[in-house]
């Protein structure tokens, strides 16, 4: 009888024991330039889910991937979520990523916002289009080309070159023209700044509110995010005088840009890792992961905020968003002999 209790205790034991073994095994460890707060709720979905803990380390997008340079071999880092196309794009030239093998990503996220190579996924949109204040000149603004007309001088602000939204909006339009004509284009947007580009897209939106210029160009997510913000009264009523321009909708579309994720090389749970990236690609997380900041999903079919249905649909440029990081350093370059600060 004694000999039955030990041999069932011992069991029980060790059922317990390789059940820890396998929930501490089930983790991954994610390095996010989304703050912590934001991404909770889809967090805890994915854990619920899977089983899969999460470890999340928040920073600064540029930050995150010094660090996982730094760390090398060692970093626990499994996956690098971080926006704009043209990080993605350093986070590769930087070789810390791994091939994403997935067949549900390339049958689910579109061609055009995954990396040529399959080194970085894209998991949100936003777009970057042109907006109006009432003040605007009365002139019909519906391409990126007419921000350049004389009759629009001292009437744009944007942010400076040194911002990579900036320098992919350049990118793409170097794709799409060539870089002789988008140098023209650039020089003569600068021809037409009301001031020395300072501060962040809300700035901009926050300038125009102010009278300080009538034409802006700025991600739609901040735009949305301070329509929505109800407590911020002073960003919410300049919001409200904005209204939105989708750019080219005859012919390229309205330049459009991703937040995205990739596994690294050196991941430790590269499983656990591509589960994740695969959960965030879902139907049900694409309209969450949109939502945490007011971006479109990369996915058509989903949902959308009714802050980014206000504005009505719009055809987004289709290139190939691995040229804005091929493109980088040339447009960094023609920013400059632009005169863009
Ligand atoms: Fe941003």
């Amino acid at each position: 009888m004694k000999k039955t209790t030990t041999l069932v205790l011992l069991i029980a034991t060790s059922f317990l024991l390789s059940a820890c073994e396998k929930k501490s095994a089930e983790e991954v460890n994610l390095y996010s330039a989304r703050k912590e707060a934001l991404m909770a709720p889809l967090l805890e979905a994915f854990t619920a889910e899977t089983g899969i803990s999460v470890n999340i380390i928040s920073g600064k997008a540029d930050a995150l991937l010094t660090r996982i340079e730094s760390e090398g071999i060692n970093s626990p880092a499994d996956v690098l979520l971080t926006t704009d196309a043209g990080r993605l794009h350093r986070a590769k030239s930087a070789g810390i990523f791994s091939t994403l093998n997935s067949s549900l990503l390339s049958s689910t996220i579109p061609s055009q916002y995954r990396d040529s190579d399959d080194q970085w996924v894209g998991l949100s949109l936003r777009a970057r289009p042109i907006m109006l204040t009432p003040a605007s000149t009365q002139m019909e603004i519906t391409r990126y080309q007419d921000l350049v007309d004389p009759s629009l001088e001292g009437q744009i602000c944007v942010r400076s070159s040194g911002n990579i939204y900036n320098q992919s909006l350049i990118a793409a339009s170097i794709e799409a023209l060539g870089e002789a004509e988008t140098e023209n284009w650039a020089k003569g947007l600068v021809a037409n700044f009301a001031r020395k580009p300072q501060g962040g897209d809300r700035d901009q939106i926050r300038a125009a509110a102010a009278g300080q210029c009538s034409i802006v160009i700025a991600n739609t997510y901040y735009l949305a995010n301070m329509l929505a913000d109800k407590d911020k009264t002073d960003d919410f009523q300049a919001a409200s005088k904005m209204t939105v321009v989708w750019p080219n909708q005859e012919d390229r579309g309205t330049h459009v840009n991703v937040s995205g994720a990739g596994i690294l090389k050196t991941a430790k749970n590269s499983a656990n890792a591509l589960k994740l990236i695969e959960f965030l690609a879902s139907d049900t997380a694409q309209k969450m992961y949109a939502e945490l900041n007011y971006e479109f999903p990369v996915k058509d079919g989903i949902e959308l905020h009714p802050i980014l249905k206000s504005w009505g649909e719009f055809k987004a440029d289709s290139v190939e968003l691995s040229k804005l990081g091929e493109n980088n350093a040339a447009a960094v370059q023609l920013m400059d002999r632009a005169g863009w600060k």
